[in-house]
């Protein structure tokens, strides 16, 4: 059974894919399930590769934002936890699911009719919507697209 980081990654991957990660020390790790952190070990041996990763501050920022199981910019759930204390409500995964379904339907080709209905907005609404999306990702240098 794929683990729930893996599952993470592949639905992150499928629609907007944080473009630093491609920078990342783990990149081409042999061990795929080295940055799970559900093995003591393998959660030590992950967090010393993100220790000298050029990429670590910003990857510990998405896991903070994002990211609620595997090791993130040297971070395990726990450092998350303790870091996310007071200053921002946790997600749960049944609202990142839906918001993940939202944000699939934001960069479709889908007609923004077939959106408004859904979503019981207006087409105008639908726009807007891709629009402030289009923006925020810009700013926070992601792509919607997987590099290649
Ligand atoms: S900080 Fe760690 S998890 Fe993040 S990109 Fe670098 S090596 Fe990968």
């Amino acid at each position: 059974m794929q683990s729930e980081h893996s599952e993470l990654l592949a639905e992150i991957a499928a629609m907007k894919w944080p473009t630093f990660l491609s920078d990342g020390d783990c990149v081409g790790t042999p061990d795929p399930k080295l940055f799970d952190d559900e093995d003591r070990k393998k959660t030590v041996e992950a967090k010393k590769i993100c220790s000298e990763c050029p990429v670590k501050q910003k990857c510990a920022q998405w896991g903070i934002d994002n990211e609620d199981s595997g090791i993130w910019g040297g971070m395990d759930h726990k450092d998350r936890a303790k870091a996310r204390r007071g200053k921002r409500k946790f997600v749960s995964m049944e609202k990142r699911r839906e918001n993940l379904e939202w944000m699939q339907d934001i960069w479709s080709d889908k007609p923004a009719a077939d959106l408004a209905i859904k979503y019981g907005k207006t087409e105008r609404t639908i726009y807007r919507w891709r629009d402030k999306e289009r923006k925020r990702v810009q700013n926070l240098g992601w792509s919607p697209f997987r590099p290649s």
